[in-house]
């Protein structure tokens, strides 16, 4: 809180709001924390999935294979570039994407797999850089809920081509407003990205791309510097938490899989449950508010209606059953302990 409140003291000061030291100092951080040389910080998570497609410059209607169960935001980064999403279904063990379910997917006219670590698990990454190597196609990883979190001891953003990155507030690394980054292993690709957020320039008024207006904000980079050092903090807490549901809860809830290539960073914690409506219910009854992600999949969306075509059992499957359960850093083991005891007498 002190830190904070020294942080945007020490902007108001300096009158600094816009691409100061404070971003640069935030980019450096990050990019260390992940293990790469690059990081660009940006507007919102939205606009690191829409840059990081636009750094392509793929033609108009490539396609781009993403999963069918992902958060709305992955699919309108690629429309807001032109391209067209390729709906994969997520595996029922992992809620991420189906590694063996891609290559059905690829024609002449695929240009990128944009996978998504939902709910702070990494996706099965060796299989999809194969087919991708395989198939000459791009990787962005989706990290907005993975923020830390590893697959084979590797973290995430830092196998595809770009790593996208959201700091909304109520992510593991959540700013006091909206923010993104990309991570590259590529100075280069960071330097494009750099021109991009900032109206397509590296040097004022010399306008080298069609850019737009996504700059992390000054005020924002500060606070995310002053949050970093907790993230692990965050993480272990949130792990610790969502041990307890594992062990605690009854075989009724389907619990997510723990294997030991992935450490889970459970930005989200949920089970699935056949009378899902009917035990969010008695847990309201009870005082415990519960979360839905997602109610309603991307292709029953309105906005997308017109545009996804096709069934995705598996994904319609999920969004029908699955509840997530309360997990924040401010939650004790005691309060998760309350929820497991009442979980446990819900009679379906
Ligand atoms: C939060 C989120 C985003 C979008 O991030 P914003 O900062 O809100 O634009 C994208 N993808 C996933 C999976 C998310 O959870």
């Amino acid at each position: 809180m002190e830190d904070y409140q020294r942080s945007f003291s020490d902007s108001l000061e300096k009158g600094w709001f816009i691409l100061g030291k404070k971003v640069e100092q935030f980019e450096e951080e990050f990019a260390a924390y992940c293990g790469v040389a690059g990081c660009a910080g940006l507007a919102s998570g939205l606009d690191a999935l829409v840059l990081a497609l636009r750094y392509f410059d793929f033609p108009e209607g490539s396609e781009v294979i993403v999963p069918s169960n992902t958060y709305i935001a992955t699919i309108l980064a690629i429309y807001h570039n032109g391209l067209v999403p390729v709906l994969v279904e997520p595996e029922l063990s992992s809620y991420n994407i189906d590694p063996l379910k891609i290559e059905e997917k690829i024609n002449s006219n695929t240009k990128a797999i944009l996978v998504v670590h939902l709910y702070g698990k990494m996706c099965d990454m060796d299989p999809i850089m194969a087919t991708a190597a395989q198939h000459n196609l791009k990787v962005i990883e989706d990290c907005a809920q993975a923020h830390g979190a590893l697959y084979k001891g590797r973290m995430a953003g830092t196998f595809g081509d770009f790593g996208a990155f959201s700091f909304y507030p109520t992510k593991n690394l959540g700013a006091l407003g909206d923010a993104g980054a990309l991570l590259a292993a590529d100075p280069q690709r960071i330097e494009k990205i750099k021109a991009l957020r900032n109206y397509g320039c590296h040097e004022k008024y010399h306008n080298k791309y069609i850019g737009i207006n996504s700059r992390l904000d000054e005020i924002q980079a500060g606070f995310l510097s002053v949050k970093l050092p907790f993230l692990n903090d965050i993480n272990n807490h949130k792990k610790k938490l969502a041990e307890r549901y594992h062990e605690g809860l009854m075989y009724d809830f389907i619990r997510p899989v723990i294997h030991e290539d992935y450490q889970d960073v459970n930005h989200i914690y949920t089970v699935r449950h056949p009378q899902r409506d009917e035990l969010r219910a008695y847990l309201l009854e009870n005082n415990i508010r519960t979360e839905i992600h997602y109610p309603i999949p991307p292709h029953q969306q309105e906005a997308l209606s017109n545009r996804l075509e096709g069934d995705y059992p598996i994904s319609e499957l999920i969004h029908r059953t699955t509840l997530s359960l309360p997990l924040s850093y401010s939650h004790t083991v005691a309060d998760i302990d309350k929820v497991i005891e009442i979980m446990n007498k819900f009679k379906n």
